[in-house]
């Protein structure tokens, strides 16, 4: 961070500074044999002030457009609570868990490809798009094949966030995991409703 840059988040640094100072205090009154890490400590307090982590605020705008009927379900509060299980679960997992519940998915229609393409599973009902497929059907038919899970009661529950169990974050991660797998390797496998297999 430049001059200008310190000068700009004067505001941030004093406050990290004075928190971290009294942090210090604190720590050679309660371990006076032990080296408070003053840098470190600080550095923390500065990255947490200036990049506030704004998750959750963001998947709730993600999921409250997406599934506008149902959104009342699930707050700020859901995803926080989701944020201490997804500690849980191996760094890999809890990314593709992340990327879903940010509509990340690099769908056809996300990305704004020329032509937005049909479902990838051909299920015949909805298109490319990462909303269609927590309510498609042919999916959570192939995962409930493998996990014999029934079918989630609609696409916010398949997201997981409500319930939290190890099985639907695990569903979730399968689906991302599934859907890219199929976008990446094997397009031109993959028949349309015409009977022709293109992209
Ligand atoms: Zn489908």
């Amino acid at each position: 961070m430049g001059e200008v840059g310190l000068w700009k988040h004067r505001g941030v640094c004093k406050q990290a500074l004075n928190e971290t100072i009294v942090e210090e205090n604190l720590f050679k009154r309660e371990f006076p044999r032990e080296t408070f890490r003053f840098q470190a400590c600080l550095y923390r307090k500065v990255v947490v002030l200036l990049y506030p982590d704004d998750l959750p605020a963001l998947f709730c705008r993600r999921v409250a457009s997406s599934f506008p009927d149902v959104f009342a379900r699930i707050s700020v509060q859901s995803f926080l609570a989701a944020k201490v299980e997804l500690c849980k679960f191996p760094k890999t997992f809890a990314q593709q868990i992340l990327r879903t519940w940010a509509f990340g998915w690099c769908t056809s229609r996300r990305m704004h490809e020329p032509i937005c393409l049909p479902c990838l599973f051909c299920c015949g009902a909805g298109s490319d798009c990462q909303v269609h497929y927590f309510s498609c059907f042919k999916l959570w038919e192939i995962l409930g094949s493998i996990d014999g899970e029934p079918l989630p009661a609609d696409g916010l529950a398949a997201l997981g966030v409500e319930s939290l169990s190890v099985v639907a974050l695990v569903r979730v991660v399968a689906a991302s995991l599934a859907y890219h797998h199929v976008r990446a390797s094997r397009f031109s496998e993959i028949p349309f409703q015409d009977g022709t297999a293109k992209f």
